[in-house]
């Protein structure tokens, strides 16, 4: 371990990470003085605490990116290239340091916080290389006259608001894109898990970040503290991820100011098996979409259906597996499965599994908190889950399964698609023409065919229904920062 972070005799302590707010490039304490106390969830006990923003503050800090904005529209693009791709190059070299963070402010294991660090740092590069492409367009109009240009500009300042359950990759997947079209930045972490944004601020600082170009506010007044920025008419672009309630909110403030808005929300996520399913390799991808990031993902599969030749097989090399997890602190050798954020989050899963049981569901293992310090909640099997049931209708955001049973495709399907969400889906099959017709009749914004897990900066993620707008990642991901100006000419020949 370097500058961030100690784990000896499995004490982990927080050095070196800054704890104040980072505005027009300098760490400075909130206007109030205040602080809040961020908490591992592991143990319940406190690791730093961090400054408590004020609505002034954060206007401070809007006030920082607004003067940014012009100069750092008009960097080369190469020199935004070199300052993420610089950037790039110290999250891999601190990747000991940030895992060690997220794995003590979030719980998740620490293998998966270093894959969260190599995901994380892949939209800095990815939107270092997207910074040298933004492209045009020139063309005749179509009657002859005239010639049109269109041309690419940056939106202006940014609002991001991001949440606890990737603390690294929620902000770079934000930032990236922004600071790669010109944009520049106030972002807003959750105020469970602040300390990896304002770690990886201070990378971006090191890089070489002009003043004012990326800015944080941490606070535990999150709808005071964003009001007043989004009601400002110099900010031109809210960057969203969290909760469906959260986001339309938002979107009404959004609506006042006619910001151009990316809302990444919840998801319902259906994960299908069907008779024709590789057992072995479904299971594995089972494990991974539902038991990643300890549940906490709005990518995880919520709703498990599993057509009826194959369900009996599908529920016991499940549950054989599921059974295997091990329990424990993030920072413990063979951990695999953490703690959840908070107690609220172990009420939940408990709520959803007690009503599923109520309503019929067999309890396969599981169901039940873990008694120990910190917030935990014993990885569960619910098989034969009834029509109904609240955990079919929730965001889960636990170490849960919840297995329903399905006799046709088309029945399959249409169970799948009966939800407001739509972020993603799984599919397990080996029929590939099922596959085509999964794709194209699933109300979805992304397939894991075959797959457990599809998440990579150089693919468009994103939801439809009321899983969200727009898409991070790929090409489309720049766009979202960029709005396109038209201009036309008359036709040069034309004396
Ligand atoms: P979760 O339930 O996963 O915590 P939320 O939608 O509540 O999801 O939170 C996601 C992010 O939105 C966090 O950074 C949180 O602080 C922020 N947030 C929550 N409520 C508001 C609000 N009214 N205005 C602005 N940001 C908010």
């Amino acid at each position: 371990m370097s500058d961030t972070t100690t784990v000896s005799d499995g004490v982990v302590t927080v050095d070196g990470v800054p704890t104040g707010l980072f505005v027009d490039g300098d760490w400075r304490q909130a206007s109030g003085g205040g602080t809040f106390p961020v908490r591992d969830p592991s143990t319940g006990t406190v690791i730093a605490e961090v400054a408590d923003a004020t609505a002034d503050d954060a206007m401070a800090a809007l006030d920082a990116a607004v003067a940014a904005q012009d100069d750092w529209a008009a960097t080369p693009p190469r020199t935004r290239y070199d300052l993420l791709r610089r950037t790039f190059d110290l999250v891999h070299e601190h990747a000991d340091d940030l895992a060690a963070l997220m794995t003590l402010e979030m719980g998740k294991p620490l293998a998966e916080s270093r894959g969260e660090v190599v995901y994380g740092a892949e939209f800095l590069r990815w939107f270092s290389e997207e910074a040298v492409r933004i492209g045009g367009d020139y063309r005749t109009n179509p009657e002859g006259t005239g010639r049109a240009i269109v041309l690419k500009r940056p939106v202006g300042p940014v609002y991001a608001i991001t949440p606890w359950n990737f603390p690294l990759a929620m902000a770079t997947r934000k930032i990236g894109p922004a600071l790669a079209a010109g944009c520049t930045v106030v972002v807003k972490p959750a105020d469970l898990t602040p300390l990896t944004t304002l770690f990886l601020a201070e990378l971006f600082r090191r890089a070489g970040l002009p003043h004012g170009v990326l800015n944080v506010v941490t606070t535990t007044d999150a709808k005071a503290v964003s009001e007043p920025v989004l009601a400002d008419p110099r900010l031109r672009k809210l960057t969203f991820t969290g909760s469906t309630p959260v986001g339309s909110a938002l979107l009404k403030q959004a609506a006042d100011n006619v910001l151009k808005t990316s809302m990444e929300l919840g998801g319902n996520a259906p994960l299908l098996v069907f008779d024709d399913a590789d057992l072995d390799r479904a299971v594995d991808a089972a494990m991974l979409a539902k038991f990643r990031n300890v549940g906490e993902a709005c990518t995880a599969a919520n709703r498990f259906f599993v057509q009826e030749g194959i369900a009996d097989a599908f529920s016991a090399a499940l549950t054989a597996r599921v059974e295997e997890l091990r329990i424990g602190r993030g920072t413990e050798d063979g951990t695999t499965l953490g703690p959840l954020i908070d107690e609220r989050a172990v009420d939940k899963a408990a709520r959803l599994v007690d009503d599923a049981v109520e309503r019929g569901a067999r309890l396969v293992t599981g169901g039940h908190r873990i008694d120990r310090p910190g917030t935990y909640y014993a990885a569960t099997v619910l098989d034969d889950v009834q029509p109904g049931s609240d955990i079919l209708s929730t965001e889960i955001f636990g170490p849960v399964v919840s297995i329903t049973r399905f006799a046709t495709e088309d029945e399959g399907i249409r169970m799948a698609n009966d939800t407001e969400f739509g972020l993603i889906a799984y599919a397990y099959t080996s029929d590939f023409a099922r596959g085509q017709r999964l794709a194209e009749r699933l109300e979805t914004g992304m397939l894991g065919l075959n797959t457990g897990v599809v998440s990579n900066a150089a693919f468009p993620f994103g939801g439809v229904k009321a899983s969200g707008l727009g898409r991070e990642g790929s090409h489309e991901g720049i766009e979202e920062y960029l709005e396109s100006v038209y201009v036309l000419t008359p036709d040069p020949f034309a004396g």
